[in-house]
């Protein structure tokens, strides 16, 4: 039997399947400050086990440790009706053992959540680092008051109590986000990727920046104007570039081969990143970069990047959505199809990998801003078809407080409101969800059948990259 203080669990969608192994990026930072007071900790990727042992039960494993306290993430609303499934199993066989969850998608719905599922005991909001030693120090060694720990939802006498998110962690440099030793199964954290584990492909980690965003990008939680909503913050935080290049130095002295960001370093400017860059070349490290530009790339950003990383394991993801410029700057991406085009020409001379989304369903969609779509898909194909450039046609979904929510437009159909709502969503293994209401209709899959149309010439060609 193991004996620790503190059991982590990451869920999946369901425990049918293995999907969204990303643990929440800073989970490896609350785990290690537990780690510093003193606490024993242990983690387990439930998408990991499920992928290693198609067979794994959860409940066995739990019969085999002794644990105080159960911490289960509850961050993105895909993970509404694992994370749940996992704290009734936990309370099936330790009734008394407490549980707290966190994360975006228990800030948003904690009184929901506690309402609806008494096995949760506490839900830790927006920043936890500070309230979740708090808490372990209350419930375990009987320290302070339940009444002075902040950002915490709980019920107390069939009242449920919801704190205002009063802190706030100011010093993400504190944190320790690269030790992953908690976690069972450790090395195979490396080769997750969101269906489980994928073990050819080039070994990855997360690099944190920080929290919050500088964009306000309309069908996402994370945007600017939620700050204050999910973490009680109006500006972004974010580490110092000697701390973020000390972590992928220590990363890749560990076996990582490639890099992937919280954020894109393009927006806290030149400085920043070049800051960054020059220390990974200063030790001669020479590793991957798998990126998310959040607007597109600049070319001196290019620049840097191809002088500091391996220049063949680089990919850029640049999210386009539409091929007509007012959808795309309504919702969010504030870049005009000639500055677009320029810096596609200027990646052709690199031999990193580019690949642009486009979205199924946008905003004010119509036939005549599809054609501008799909016309602009054909002529990046034919412009730039090699083995480094892909083409995606994908549905974007709408988050629980995206901020078009509040739209009056008509092809919005907010279908998924409560958390009851997510959580039946993820039972019922729906992943027709998009929260627009031509995802329905006729014309998205006439949009569907204009890309396929496109696809089917270019695979004659020879070139396959579209998805
Ligand atoms: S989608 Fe937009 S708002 Fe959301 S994190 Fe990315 S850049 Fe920020």
């Amino acid at each position: 039997m193991k004996n620790i203080d503190v059991l982590y669990i990451h869920p999946s969608r369901s425990l049918d399947n293995t999907l969204y192994a990303f643990m929440p990026i800073g989970i490896p930072g609350l785990l290690n400050l537990l780690k510093d007071e003193g606490y024993s900790v242990y983690g387990i990727n439930y998408s990991i086990e499920k992928s290693l042992d198609n067979t794994y039960s959860l409940k066995e494993e739990l019969e085999n440790i002794n644990y105080k306290v159960l911490m289960i993430d509850l961050h993105w609303y895909e993970h509404s009706y694992g994370a749940i499934e996992i704290a009734k199993i936990s309370k099936l066989i330790y009734p008394n053992i407490p549980i707290i969850i966190g994360g975006l998608t228990s800030t948003i719905f904690d009184k929901e959540i506690l309402e609806n599922f008494d096995c949760i005991d506490y839900i830790l909001k927006g920043d936890s680092e500070k309230p979740l030693l708090d808490l372990v120090g209350f419930l375990l060694k009987g320290k302070g008051n339940i009444k002075d720990i902040e950002n915490i939802s709980y019920v107390d006498n069939g009242s449920i109590i919801s704190k205002e998110l009063t802190y706030c962690l100011k010093d993400l440099d504190s944190i320790n986000y690269v030790d992953h030793s908690f976690l069972k199964n450790e090395k195979m954290y490396m080769y997750t990727n969101t269906i489980g584990i994928d073990l050819k492909r080039n070994k990855n980690a997360w690099i944190y920046i920080g929290r919050g965003c500088k964009h306000n990008c309309l069908y996402c939680d994370s945007a600017r104007e939620n700050m204050v909503t999910l973490w009680g913050r109006s500006k972004m935080t974010y580490r110092s570039p000697e701390r973020v290049a000390k972590d992928i130095i220590e990363f890749a002295n560990n076996g990582v081969e490639v890099v992937r960001f919280s954020h894109d370093l393009e927006m806290f400017g030149k400085e920043y990143y070049e800051a960054i860059f020059k220390m990974i070349r200063d030790n001669n490290v020479k590793i991957g970069f798998n990126y998310d530009c959040f607007q597109l790339p600049s070319k001196h950003f290019i620049d840097e990047l191809v002088k500091t990383f391996d220049e063949e394991k680089i990919i850029l993801d640049i999210t386009l959505l539409s091929g007509n410029e007012e959808i795309r700057y309504k919702m969010g991406k504030l870049f005009t199809n000639e500055r677009l085009f320029n810096i596609l020409d200027y990646l052709k001379k690199f031999k990193c990998v580019t690949r642009v989304y486009y979205s199924i369903n946008v905003l004010d969609e119509t036939l005549h801003t599809l054609e501008e779509t799909m016309s602009q898909i054909y002529h990046l194909a034919y412009k730039y078809m090699s083995d480094q450039f892909f083409i995606c046609y994908q549905k974007v979904v709408m988050d629980p407080i995206a901020l078009m929510r509040g739209l009056k437009d008509s092809n919005i159909y907010v279908e998924l409101n409560s958390f009851m709502d997510y959580y039946k969503y993820c039972q019922n293994d729906n992943h027709n969800y998009t929260g627009y209401k031509d995802s329905m209709s006729e014309f998205f899959q006439y949009k569907i059948d204009r890309y396929e149309e496109i696809k089917k010439t270019f695979k004659e060609k020879g070139y396959t990259n579209l998805y």
